[in-house]
């Protein structure tokens, strides 16, 4: 019964074990949950990012490179305009027209891009030349006597050579003035056009272009560190941020410098170990809209400060949804703790009244389960003061230790035999104390299955019915003699007929009287009469020695007999040895006018057939039987059928 406690214990911790315990996986379980989306959303938002970061390059570049074309075309037009103008025409012609300076100034002035513009003559001579300083300062025309011969200048021989109609693009590159860098820098892109009249070469018109100007808007953007290089890696323009600092690489295939667009590669792949980072570099060429030899390209590299500030704020976007569910979960596994406490504290309750419940039984209940084999595995405490042995004695023990020895194996077999095949058996038992008093038990046996019906135990419940057991004895008992009384004998009369009926089983039964009696009791008194009685019942039951034997005080001096006899002759023989064994107890009767003992009359039942007879039939024959062998003197055995003998 212990077991089933400590069971129960283990089974159903403390409210408060519980609380934490549920608290705690809760908590864990949470926890996982908001690592897990915190992690995942990382991952996504960051590919997502990185995805933006390529739309924004592309749709920045797109916009960029149509800025840039509008400009460039613009450019053009002027140029072709120029070509095709009537006043340059007739300039042509004639060469004196004055108007076409008016045309120049007025086109230079049109665009603050434009710095220089120049009509070259077949010869390579400067012819018209109007230029600015810078974007700011005004346009100034240049006289005759300062115009160059530039008929060696690669420029000049390239646009020459080139075919009519054709706008030709010069490499970008620092303005030279007499063959030297002019300072502060002035990045120029030169444009130009052949010029033919009358499908005579007259000349070329060269536009010097602000490039710096031109690409500011190409190289701006707060994500992006934007660089353009030409097809020998040689910068256009680079502004290089190193730590705080701001590095100038642009142009530095004029100004000697040893850092080139491979270089820079090198620098910024080593820089940028993350690999989303890493894979956002993007390169669009300018060929289109500036065909020139250089095969200009725009390289971005991003804004490293931009794009961690991006990344950043997408992560404390999630950790703040993490942290939501964090919270979320804690709160949820204190409402999901109360839940299963509330089902624990009932459980708890259901515990405490098992216990009690298990307390009465093991008091009050004798409960015994023993294994297959019958050996003792558990008993209750009841058991224990029931039998007189400790639990510890008898755990282990077969339960035979209890067997009293005069029942019949029969019993035992029966009872095995029903429980063995899965049936509760249920009975009277007699067993033996561990003092060896004898008591008696109702039993009720149920054998305890597995799920695959074998059995596992069995678990006898026993109520002691010893004292029920001693008052029916009382009720069905002589006092005097201790024999069955005549009410017992008419039930065990009945029955034993019926029984015998049933079988068609041969049926005996002797009727004994003491002779003389009434003279015993007044020879030696009623006292020694009780005595004489006491004395006789003894020895009739010393030949009871089988269990069907069964002897009765019918009343007063007059005893009855059942007994099994298989025919007449053997149920004579029986007669006769409890009439000898009573006159051999040598009771003296000195008023006997048979014997000077105590002798009795015996009338004899025996009949084969019985169910020749009823019950009255063979009680009144037996009677009468008695009454022949009192009538033919006395101390005889007579029965109806045959001679007394
Ligand atoms: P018979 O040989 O014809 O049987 O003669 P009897 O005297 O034995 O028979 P009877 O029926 O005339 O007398 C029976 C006597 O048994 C009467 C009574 O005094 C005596 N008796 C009956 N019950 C008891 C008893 O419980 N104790 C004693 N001491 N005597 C009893
Ligand atoms: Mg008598
Ligand atoms: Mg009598």
């Amino acid at each position: 019964m212990s077991q089933i406690n400590k069971l129960l214990s283990f089974f159903l911790p403390r409210p408060l074990l519980t609380k934490i315990l549920f608290l705690i996986v809760f908590i864990i379980y949470g926890a996982l949950i908001s690592g897990i989306s915190y992690h995942t959303s990382n991952y996504y938002k960051d590919k997502e990012t990185k995805t933006k970061l390529i739309q924004r390059q592309e749709s920045t570049f797109e916009n960029k490179l149509y800025s840039l074309e509008l400009k460039i075309n613009s450019l053009k037009n002027d140029l072709i305009a120029l070509k095709e103008n009537k006043t340059f025409k007739k300039y042509l012609e004639l060469e004196t027209n004055k108007e076409v300076f008016e045309l120049f100034s007025l086109m230079i002035n049109s665009d603050k891009d434009i710095y220089q513009l120049r009509f070259l003559d077949s010869n390579g001579n400067e012819k018209i030349r109007f230029e600015r300083d810078n974007i700011s300062s005004p346009v100034i025309k240049i006289e005759d006597k300062d115009l160059q011969n530039k008929a060696s200048r690669y420029y000049f021989n390239e646009i020459k050579n080139i075919k009519k109609d054709t706008i030709w693009f010069s490499r970008v590159d620092l303005n030279e003035e007499y063959g030297k860098i002019e300072k502060p820098f002035i990045p120029t892109l030169r444009m130009g056009v052949p010029i033919y009249y009358n499908e005579v070469f007259k000349g070329v018109l060269i536009m010097n272009v602000f490039f710096e100007n031109t690409i500011n808007n190409l190289v701006n953007s707060p994500f992006f560190n934007i660089s353009i290089y030409n097809k020998d890696g040689e910068f256009i323009y680079n502004k290089m941020k190193i730590d705080s600092k701001i590095v100038d690489n642009s142009w530095s295939m004029s100004i000697k410098r040893d850092f080139n667009f491979f270089k820079y590669l090198e620098y910024i792949e080593n820089k940028f170990s993350n690999e989303d980072i890493n894979s956002c570099f993007l390169s669009f060429s300018l060929d289109t809209v500036i065909p020139n030899d250089d095969k200009l390209t725009i390289f971005y590299e991003p804004n490293e400060n931009e794009l961690i500030k991006i990344i950043e704020n997408e992560r404390n976007y999630i950790l703040i949804v993490s942290m939501i569910v964090l919270g979320l979960s804690i709160f949820l596994a204190f409402i999901l703790s109360i839940i299963p406490n509330l089902l624990n504290d009932k459980l708890h309750k259901l515990k405490d009244t098992l216990e009690k419940k298990i307390r009465v039984i093991d008091e009050y209940v004798n409960l015994c389960v023993t294994d297959k084999n019958g050996v003792i595995i558990d008993v209750s405490k009841s058991y224990c003061n029931l039998t007189g042995y400790t639990r510890a004695e008898l755990i282990g023990k077969r339960h035979n230790i209890l067997r009293y020895e005069k029942t019949e194996n029969r019993v035992y077999k029966e009872l095995w035999e029903t429980i063995n095949n899965k049936k509760i058996w249920e009975g009277e038992l007699t067993n033996v104390k561990k003092d060896g008093e004898i008591f008696n038990t109702k039993i009720l046996i149920t054998p305890e299955l597995d799920e695959n019906q074998n059995i596992v135990n069995f678990i006898a419940y026993s109520q002691d019915i010893s004292y029920q057991k001693k008052i029916e004895l009382i009720s069905v008992t002589d006092e005097l003699t201790k024999l069955y009384n005549k009410r017992e004998f008419n039930n065990i009369f009945t029955r034993s007929v019926e029984n015998a009926k049933r079988f068609n089983n041969p049926y005996t039964m002797l009727m004994i009287d003491i002779d003389f009696f009434k003279q015993y009791n007044d020879s030696y008194g009623h006292l020694k009469g009780d005595y004489a009685l006491e004395s006789v019942a003894k020895a009739m039951k010393k030949c009871c020695t089988r269990s069907t034997d069964i002897s009765f005080r019918l009343g007063g001096e007059e005893f009855g007999l059942i007994f099994i006899a298989s025919n007449q002759k053997e149920a004579l023989v029986f007669a006769k040895k409890i009439q000898d064994e009573i006159h051999n107890l040598k009771i003296e009767h000195k008023s006997s006018k048979v014997s000077s003992y105590l002798t009795v009359s015996i009338g004899l039942f025996f009949s084969e057939n019985i169910r020749d007879f009823s019950k009255d039939d063979i009680y009144q024959r037996c009677d009468d039987a008695l009454y022949f062998a009192k009538k033919a003197g006395r101390n005889n055995i007579y029965s109806i059928d045959t001679l007394s003998f």
